[in-house]
């Protein structure tokens, strides 16, 4: 008989509106930016955004695109299978919601996730920045109402305050399982796909509000020259109006999102990065099944 100590593995999806934190807490749980491998994508089901493995556990973190009411177009058709098909399959949900705030949309999130039946652990996250720390208390015993958590925890993802004792949460959820994946994989995802995603988050990030998902980006060059790497993106709008939103004034748009995707390129990818973006107009492309799939939505 091997006296093997028991290992637990399982799927985690992070969930909650846009800005409460998410992907702070994701990097500070992988504890590192995500590196990059040059595996082959596993098959499997899932977006896989990160893989944590810690001392007997091992935490595969899947990407949960937005969860939106209006199911009318193709892509918030995919975006909410994508979803609700992604938090079906986790064997933990943690649902980050901003302090002492609870919103409309906190409540669509975590009816959706409810329905999906899995356990859901709660993360206050930016508590570092309450004033009067007194408040969070009785705040937190007034979240329990809100629905069923298998745990409540106040954090703070940038500050990286109490984010190993939200992983031990999660780990208590997963299942005694062998791994999935090889110890020091951190992401499948391929570098492309990767560049832009991080060309798609700048956008959202500094217009979301102007063109919330009418944009969507291929990468048409991706090369490594010396100590340069090379990355062309052409970003596809759907009309010249958002073009030209897209491009700002003299061009200090786009020339923003691109200094912003740089550093984090270069943070990435562990390289000088040259980044050139373009836009065109694909009328119709958002609403096309065919043009998602061909920029890489897949239908999962
Ligand atoms: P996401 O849209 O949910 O993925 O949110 P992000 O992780 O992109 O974070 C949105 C903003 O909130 C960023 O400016 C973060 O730096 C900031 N943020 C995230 N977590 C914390 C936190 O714990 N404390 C503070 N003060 N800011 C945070
Ligand atoms: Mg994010």
């Amino acid at each position: 008989m091997t006296a093997e100590p028991s290992r637990r593995c399982g799927y985690v999806a992070i969930v909650g509106r846009p800005n409460v934190g998410k992907s702070t807490l994701l990097n500070h749980l992988l504890g590192q930016k995500i590196s990059i491998t040059s595996r082959k994508p596993q098959t499997t089901r899932h977006q896989i955004t990160g893989i944590k493995t810690g001392a007997g556990h091992q935490i595969v973190f899947v990407d949960t695109p937005g969860l939106h009411r209006d199911a009318g177009r193709a892509i918030n058709r995919y975006m909410n299978r994508a979803a609700s098909s992604a938090i079906r399959d986790v064997d933990a949900v943690v649902l980050v919601v901003d302090r002492t705030s609870w919103t409309e949309e906190d409540s669509a999130v975590l009816q959706q996730v409810e329905r999906a039946g899995r356990p859901v652990i709660l993360a206050v996250n930016k508590v570092d920045l309450l004033a009067d720390k007194e408040v969070l208390l009785p705040h937190l015993g007034e979240l329990e109402h809100r629905g069923r958590f298998a745990a409540i925890l106040p954090v703070s993802a940038l500050r990286n305050h109490n984010v190993a004792a939200l992983e031990d949460e999660i780990v208590r959820l997963l299942p005694e399982s062998e791994y999935f994946f090889p110890e020091d994989q951190l992401t499948d995802r391929s570098q492309r796909f990767l560049a832009a995603e991080i060309v798609r988050e700048k956008i959202m990030r500094q217009l979301g509000e102007e063109l919330p998902y009418a944009a969507a980006v291929e990468i048409e060059e991706f090369s490594q020259e010396e100590d340069i790497l090379n990355i062309s993106a052409l970003i596809y709008v759907e009309r010249s109006g958002q073009k030209k939103i897209l491009i700002g004034d003299k061009g200090a748009r786009l020339r923003s999102i691109g200094a912003e995707a740089r550093r984090d390129m270069e943070l990435l990818f562990q390289s000088r990065v040259m980044l050139r973006l373009w836009v065109k107009v694909k009328s119709g492309w958002s609403d096309d099944a065919r043009a998602l799939r061909s920029l890489g939505y897949e239908d999962p």
